[in-house]
């Protein structure tokens, strides 16, 4: 199988580049394909493609734009069985995740489409006599979308429907190592009928590629999700040319646990939490911060529950918990694990690869629990990206809100409690962007904000009408009759 890019309404052969082979991370002896690492000047192609399409798009209305949307939502809910087996083979997650994932990507294209009846600007009262005064929303141009590997169906769909929403026309980079599922994606708008050029997929690295959708002054806004590292570059190179820029990061996200939570409960969520995707999330909860009287209770619960955890390939239905994507990503994670274990920190459980055969051939890692974990600690501050949880210890709440802000990110944070005072007190003091009660910290509803503060977001929001007001500007109109 080979993937194409997607270039003015055509699946284009590049020619002559390097191929890059995508294996199973699960089992690195199957081949899932290859695919072509495209240069500067393909997305050169795909901007003037773009170029080229947006007269006739920003021409449109929202309501007929939001038909195409709505169309091609129909086209990934109908193929959520086959795009969720190809996301396992390429990115490794369980098949129940994946197929979760595509109709998750379909709601948020309907979300997104169900804005186009929205006002998308005002009236209002002038100083002058007679002047009709109102304000418009247009969009900005040609903008690119880069995601990485680990929801390669969500991420794209939080960024590309409102960037078409809003009349733009755009140039998408899947990362490197999920190449397949941004083929699903280009395809679904094909099949939905958007016109030619409106949406063009260029596939290759984030050095050259996404460098290039960055960097070339065309391009009017860059919607990224991935590092901090890469998110900050970006932004100084999109300011260079006054091109907006959105910047989903990383997490640390803490699940705060008081004394008076029901530890059945809790014990789920911070496992789930910490180890569903392999604790390749963004919204992982990677830290608990347990209150010290149930402390003991809670880690002797929850190590029962993380022990019984099955690791394997993620088309078999037994599995909890796929491989992490890719042989660096494990090297990073059991490095990680290392310097816990350097760091002071007690490892309970896991901490290595999980030994038999059918682990041989992929990219395991066992879920891993560390408790005596002090928030100074590297394994308490730095985003581990895999299934490592780190308990730490506070003597009370206000402790505990010190531990949970004491990180330069802040995306999520949740908190396990039936103290009305206390959650209130939680949701006023916290440092993130999205807050749960009782629930760990990932999953989120698609028509709401979704984003992260501090070192974890530009502060722009993505999800419903903020999404599309990144990818919009305001006109602000006055008309007024000749005889006045
Ligand atoms: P990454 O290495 O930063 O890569 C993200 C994307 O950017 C990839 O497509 C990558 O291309 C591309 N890229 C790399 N260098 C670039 C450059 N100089 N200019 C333009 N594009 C460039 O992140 P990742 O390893 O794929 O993903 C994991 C990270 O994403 C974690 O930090 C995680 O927390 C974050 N994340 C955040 C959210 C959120 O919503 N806040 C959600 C999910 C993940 P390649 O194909 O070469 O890699
Ligand atoms: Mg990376």
């Amino acid at each position: 199988m080979e993937c194409r890019n997607y270039i003015g309404g055509e699946w284009t052969d590049l020619g002559q580049v390097e191929m890059r082979e995508i294996r199973n991370p699960a089992n690195t002896d199957e081949i899932v394909g290859r695919c072509p690492m495209a240069q500067r000047e393909h997305v050169q192609q795909a901007v003037d493609a773009a170029a080229g399409a947006f007269p006739a798009w920003r021409a449109l209305t929202y309501q007929e734009r939001a038909k195409v949307i709505e169309r091609a939502s129909e086209v990934l809910e109908a193929k959520a069985e086959e795009i969720g087996r190809m996301l396992t083979r390429e990115e490794g997650k369980t098949f129940a995740e994946a197929r979760g994932e595509v109709t998750h990507g379909a709601d948020l294209l309907r979300s997104y489409a169900s804005l186009a009846r929205q006002a998308w600007g005002g009236v209002f009262s002038p100083a002058k006599p007679d002047t009709f005064l109102y304000t418009l929303r247009e969009p900005l141009g040609v903008v690119s979308t880069i995601s990485p590997w680990n929801y390669p169906i969500t991420i794209p769909c939080r960024k590309i429907p409102a960037a078409l929403l809003g009349g733009n026309t755009v140039i998408v980079k899947p990362s490197q190592l999920t190449p397949f599922t941004g083929w699903h994606m280009a395809k679904a708008f094909e099949e939905a009928g958007l016109p030619s050029g409106v949406l063009n997929m260029v596939t290759g690295s984030g050095a050259v590629v996404g460098d290039e959708m960055v960097r070339n002054p065309i391009i009017r806004a860059i919607s990224f999700t991935g590092s901090n590292e890469v998110g900050r570059e970006i932004a100084g190179v999109a300011a260079g040319h006054g091109a907006k820029a959105q910047l989903e990061l990383g997490g640390k996200n803490p699940l705060i646990i008081l004394k008076d939570a029901e530890l059945e409960r809790a014990t789920d969520l911070a496992m789930d939490g910490a180890m569903k995707g392999t604790g390749q999330k963004c919204t992982a909860t990677s830290r608990v911060i347990v209150e010290r009287e149930i402390a003991a209770d809670f880690v002797e619960m929850l190590l029962e529950k993380v022990k019984r955890i099955t690791a394997g390939d993620g088309m078999n239905p037994d599995t909890y918990m796929g491989p992490l994507v890719s042989e660096t990503q494990r090297q990073t994670v059991l490095e990680y694990i290392r310097i816990g274990k350097e760091e002071g920190a007690r490892l309970l459980c896991g901490g290595g690869i999980p030994s038999g055969a059918e682990y041989d051939k992929g990219w395991f890692v066992d879920a891993t629990v560390f408790d005596n974990v002090d928030p100074d600690m590297r394994i308490a501050r730095e985003e581990i990206f895999g299934p490592v949880l780190s308990v730490l210890v506070a003597d009370d709440f206000d402790e505990a809100i010190e531990i949970a802000n004491s990180v330069d990110y802040g995306l999520s944070a949740a908190i396990c409690t039936r103290d009305v005072e206390r959650i209130m007190d939680f949701v006023n003091r916290i440092e993130a962007g999205v807050v749960r009660v009782n629930h760990h910290t990932s999953s989120t509803d698609t028509h709401v904000p979704f984003g992260g503060v501090k070192g974890s977001s530009s502060g722009f929001r993505e999800h419903g009408i903020m999404a599309v007001e990144f990818f919009t500007q305001v006109k602000t109109v006055y008309i007024q009759p000749l005889s006045r």
